[in-house]
């Protein structure tokens, strides 16, 4: 069973954390959240992922109840939350400014919402207790704040959280503010801590790589809705629109124009360019003349010597080296295309120099169709 599905039935509450119906917001003329609907299930880590300004933080406001939608609804536990305040709802928002107490120790930050809430001492003691084991942070309760490194501070901030029990942990983009190697390491913690704690995390960011590391299931947002839900894997290799192709992973694109269509491939021209057949992918059927984005993956692409036989099926172009970027374990080659002079990129397993290649040298890249996706084109932009 999937843990994620865009649907339109009855909440199955044992099962499903957070549901959204139709959810929409509108600021004046401007559509920031398009019709929203989704259910994710109880102890899954779920993403969204889009671009600056698509809607991300304005959805997860909704959720979390900083903000009301303008119609649909949102159910936490098959729960209605229109008109519930924040702090009576069973979810806790993790913000990229985490805005702990500098002053406080760390058990007191942790203990903090517990206080409000006016829970007895003992059981204080023993939720932050387990909170700080949850998050690996065991023994360090009496440390001051400004003791702490960023990747610590970002697990007190979770902390604090936990420790009241939500049904959902919402993260607003809380690796933003921390250094690339920290943020390298706490994409593995955090995955780690939401399988642990079995707690429904949503957790929104820009960045595909967090989202296809951490998640069992993303949501790819683009201007107020969402374009493909899948597992981090369907997103990478079934895209279903021309969106979701460009923004998840590393991908050449060209626009084309379709010259044959049969049921499941198409051949299709560059402007001034190559012939190139792929795979019809996408919702919207295509059609002789229709214009079309040809994506194809840097690893896809196979570097051929100019004697090799190419399969009739194969695509192929003849290109330059105009650069080897090495990147620890592997490497990218980037390619002009001769004709067009078109930039490319090109996965190698291993460094360029090791397989010989040099700047300047003249080869032939082939990719096979069918991993050659097209979409028909779409002029819609980011706000
Ligand atoms: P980022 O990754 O940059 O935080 P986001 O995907 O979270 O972006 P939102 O903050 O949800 O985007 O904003 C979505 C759109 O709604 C943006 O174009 C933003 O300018 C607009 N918007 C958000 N809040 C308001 C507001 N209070 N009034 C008017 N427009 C708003």
């Amino acid at each position: 069973m999937t843990q994620t599905e865009i649907v339109n039935t009855t909440t199955n509450s044992s099962i499903i954390d957070l549901e959204t119906r139709d959810v929409n917001k509108h600021y004046g003329d401007f559509t920031a959240v398009d019709n929203v609907s989704l259910q994710i299930e109880k102890g899954s880590f779920f993403s969204i992922l889009g671009p600056s300004g698509c809607g991300k933080t304005t959805l997860l406001r909704m959720i979390a109840g900083f903000d009301e939608p303008d119609s649909g609804d949102i159910l936490i536990q098959g729960n209605s939350m229109l008109g519930v305040p924040a702090n009576k709802r069973p979810a806790n928002m993790v913000f990229q400014h985490l805005a702990l107490f500098p002053m406080m120790s760390v058990a007191e930050n942790v203990a903090y919402g517990l206080k409000q809430r006016k829970v007895a001492p003992a059981e204080i003691t023993k939720r932050v207790n387990n909170a700080l084991e949850s998050v690996d942070l065991g023994g360090s309760g009496k440390k001051k704040i400004s003791q702490l490194s960023g990747g610590q501070k970002q697990r007190i901030a979770i902390a604090r959280c936990l420790v009241l029990e939500p049904k959902l942990l919402l993260l607003d983009e809380p690796l933003g503010a921390l250094d690339l190697k920290l943020r390298e390491h706490m994409k593995v913690e955090l995955k780690q801590m939401q399988s642990r704690v079995g707690t429904t995390f949503i957790y929104i960011t820009h960045d595909q790589s967090e989202a296809l590391v951490m998640s069992n299931k993303v949501a790819v947002m683009n201007n107020g809705a969402f374009e493909q839900v899948g597992t981090p894997s369907d997103l990478y290799y079934h895209p279903e629109t021309s969106f979701v192709a460009g923004f998840v992973g590393d991908a050449n694109k060209w626009k084309a124009k379709v010259s044959q269509v049969d049921a499941v491939s198409c051949s299709t021209q560059v402007a001034n360019g190559p012939t190139l057949r792929g795979k019809i992918n996408g919702k919207s059927p295509i059609a002789v003349g229709d214009e079309v984005d040809v994506f194809v993956r840097p690893e896809a692409i196979k570097i051929v010597l100019a004697d090799s036989n190419i399969n009739e099926k194969d695509n192929s172009l003849q290109c330059k080296v105009v650069d080897l970027l090495f990147n620890g374990a592997n490497s990218t080659a980037l390619l002009e295309d001769t004709a067009t002079g078109k930039e490319l990129h090109v996965a190698l397993p291993q460094t360029g120099e090791y397989l010989g290649l040099q700047k300047g040298e003249n080869l032939i890249i082939s990719w096979s169709q069918d991993q050659t996706h097209c979409f028909k084109s779409t002029q819609k932009t980011n706000a």
